[in-house]
């Protein structure tokens, strides 16, 4: 293999998903693998919707997973600039140049003849696609002051190439029709500005989803017409969502930013995302381990469902794997409550359950007003003072110290069950589930239950 080289081209106007993290993934890998170069380009010539915002946000997010870039808008490269509203002019003159070659032509169709158009297509149940009208108008005979788009004049021919995961594809250029390069406000289209990066980023292998397979005729013909090096596709079958539609930006509960406000860890999104279409192995693995698995033969053709179960599975293994320090400062937590993380962190699936599970022990409980309520009844009040005084009067909390509290508070109010544990379990914690009750006697101790009883004893 010669050098390899690719990219990930997100468009800034959205946050990232978790399909945009496999698509990511799978160029970072291959690219260590292969001891090449991943490049970061913004396709943001989409001006209306593309945004500084999603721009910040797509760096933060690949940083935060650990997808380093190497060439990048940010920190510049041999075959910048990498921001596509950068390379207008580039877009513009090629687009001159195809014209001046006869390859291009510019078409000055308005949007109502292209609306009828399309729409008796329709009616006769044919594909819509252009007629190629303009094709051969006269310079002569433009309309003046009107700018027009330029249209790439497609040849017909059938269009092979070779896709890593799909095997040999072919179309029929015919079901083309001329298509627009370059838009009347001098905005090139994403099939020529993408084919015109890719050539002059030297990508060698482009990785990205199944929703670009249509795509990929005209822009090999496009190669071709510029005289360009083609690079190898590889079509990564799509990542669907719980409802069965590919993932997008309409699963706003799948962004990444989502996610990690959520307290999922990088490392779990990673693993989770790299099991959608292939499968390196058990367990959790490093970002090296996995570049060092990585080959482009091993990616399914079959569209991969995501699975939340997997996900949380993953962020469970990922937090058991920290270090309590390590997590604490995570959760911007002092490093003093390492001792409770660790007693903790295997209840919790994500950071955020688990700052649910410390909170009572850092704050002490703030039952809402629900536990409020069974807190005030009369049952509860008499368990609490029992269980209290029982605590009096021991020394000191061991081992079966749980047990026989339990069993004396039993015998002095009558109260069993359900009855008996919940109003003990809110008066320490204030949440109706958690830890296990003899648990929270230990991690707080018996000084401090006592006082948490005391407050909800009368
Ligand atoms: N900007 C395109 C997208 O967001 C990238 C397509 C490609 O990888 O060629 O889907």
């Amino acid at each position: 293999m010669g050098i390899v080289r690719t990219r990930f081209a997100p468009s800034p106007t959205g946050p990232l998903h978790l399909g945009n993290a496999r698509t990511a993934l799978f160029n970072y890998l291959f690219a260590r693998r292969n001891n090449g170069s991943f490049i970061l380009r913004i396709e943001d010539t989409d001006r209306a919707r593309s945004t500084d915002e999603f721009e910040r946000a797509i760096y933060d997010d690949l940083m935060w997973l650990g997808l380093v870039w190497d060439e990048g808008p940010d920190i510049g490269g041999a075959f910048g600039p990498y921001r596509q509203s950068e390379r207008l002019k580039l877009y513009a003159e090629e687009a001159e140049r195809l014209i001046s070659e006869g390859k291009a032509y510019r078409c000055y169709c308005t949007r109502e003849r292209l609306e009828e158009l399309k729409a008796a297509q329709a009616a006769a149940g044919k594909p819509s696609r252009y007629d190629n009208r303009c094709r051969d108008l006269k310079p002569v005979d433009a309309p003046p002051g009107v700018p027009g788009v330029i249209r790439f004049k497609v040849p017909v021919k059938e269009v092979l190439f070779m896709d890593g995961v799909h095997g040999l594809l072919s179309f029929d250029s015919r079901t083309l029709g001329d298509f627009v390069i370059m838009g009347s406000d001098g905005i090139a289209a994403y099939n020529f500005a993408v084919v015109l990066d890719d050539a002059r980023m030297a990508v060698s292998h482009v990785i990205r989803g199944d929703d670009h397979i249509s795509n990929t005729p005209r822009q090999v013909l496009l190669f071709e017409a510029l005289g360009l090096k083609t690079p190898l596709f590889n079509h990564v079958p799509l990542v669907m969502g719980p409802d069965k539609t590919p993932l997008s930006k309409r699963h706003g509960e799948f962004s990444l930013k989502g996610l990690r406000d959520e307290g999922y860890l990088p490392e779990a999104i990673v693993n989770a995302v790299a099991r959608l279409g292939w499968n390196p192995g058990e367990g959790i693995m490093g970002l090296d381990e996995l570049s060092d698995a990585f080959s482009i033969d091993k990616l399914s053709k079959s569209a991969s469902g995501f699975d939340e179960g997997r996900l949380k599975s993953y962020n469970k293994d990922a937090i058991q794997i920290k270090s309590s320090k390590e997590l604490s400062i995570l959760m911007g937590l002092n490093t003093e409550a390492a001792g409770l993380i660790d007693a903790l962190k295997g209840n919790a699936s994500t950071l955020r359950e688990l700052e649910t599970l410390l909170r009572p022990f850092i704050t002490g409980p703030s039952p809402g007003s629900t536990e409020s309520d069974e807190l005030n009844q009369e049952h509860a009040k008499k368990v609490i003072k029992a269980f209290r005084l029982a605590l009096d009067a021991i020394p000191g909390l061991k081992e079966e110290s749980y047990k026989d509290l339990v069993e004396g508070v039993k015998a002095a109010t009558g109260e069993k069950g359900r009855r008996l544990l919940m109003p003990l379990r809110l008066a320490l914690t204030g949440m109706h589930e958690g830890v296990e009750l003899a648990n929270v006697l230990k991690l707080i101790g018996r000084e401090e239950a006592i006082k948490r009883l005391r407050r909800f004893e009368n």
